[in-house]
């Protein structure tokens, strides 16, 4: 296997007394697509902030290319790290080609994975629809050029058609850029058909493990349906 752009070892969060993550342990490798799955509260959306220094890490190691990961997200960011948090963050009153700009990548290459976004340029972002909004974030993180992406709940309220062109989208930056994804998502059917592998966490643990491919949905719905 091709050595892992991220690795997560032992990692222990949570917010004062309460503990959200319980030793996750997870890699992704280069090129790959890796679903985290979970019911709610389990400690997915906790797992990412850890990982990217938004939430401070009680224990365990994060690791980027084999050294440990910058531990802000803004250091992380510029080493090549794109995250995509559950809120959407666009800045509603500039326009669309204010927000990419706003972005550490060019707006041609933000617009190349989502042509769609041309006739948009000039509305403010604030008036996109959730999806085209979505879509704004994700052209914005892909344009950096990231090594790695995580994103949590792309799917968030979204059409499924809609949903289905985000995670296309992904797929190809990993299959054609070399991306390493890690997505929370919780449609598992969607995330499943772009994933090479899943996690899942339940309690703040990792219950379960398999590759998307082989083990897919049966494996993956008992065990979920066992972690709740
Ligand atoms: P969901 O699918 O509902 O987003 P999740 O798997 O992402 O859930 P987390 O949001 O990571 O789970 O939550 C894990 C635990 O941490 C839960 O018990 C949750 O109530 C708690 N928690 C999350 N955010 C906070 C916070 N800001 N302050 C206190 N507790 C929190």
């Amino acid at each position: 296997m091709t050595a892992p752009v991220l690795e997560v070892a032992g990692l222990c969060a949570g917010y004062g007394s309460l503990t959200a993550v319980s030793g996750v342990s997870l890699c992704v490798a280069p090129g790959e697509v890796v679903a985290l799955f979970g019911p709610n509260g389990a400690g997915k959306t906790s797992t990412l902030l850890a990982t990217v220094g938004v939430l401070p890490r009680n224990a365990g190691r994060v690791h980027w290319n084999g050294v440990p990961a910058p531990k802000s997200l803004h250091t992380f960011t510029r080493a090549g790290l794109a995250f995509v948090p559950e809120q959407r963050s666009t800045i509603s009153s500039l326009s669309v080609l204010d927000n990419l700009r706003l972005g550490r990548g060019t707006v041609e290459l933000a617009l190349e994975y989502f042509p769609e976004l041309a006739d948009h340029l000039h509305r403010p972002a604030g008036l996109l629809s959730g999806g085209q909004q979505q879509i704004l974030m994700l052209a914005r993180a892909l344009a950096g050029r990231p090594r790695i992406l995580l994103v949590d709940e792309l799917s968030m309220g979204l059409a499924p058609l809609v949903v289905e062109r985000l995670l296309g989208v992904v797929r190809r930056a990993a299959e054609e850029d070399g991306l390493g994804v890690l997505l929370v998502e919780q449609q598992m059917r969607r995330a499943l058909s772009v994933a090479d592998r899943w996690y899942l966490l339940s309690h703040g643990k990792v219950a379960a493990q398999g590759d998307a491919h082989e083990s897919g949905g049966a494996v993956l719905e008992e065990a979920y349906l066992e972690s709740m």
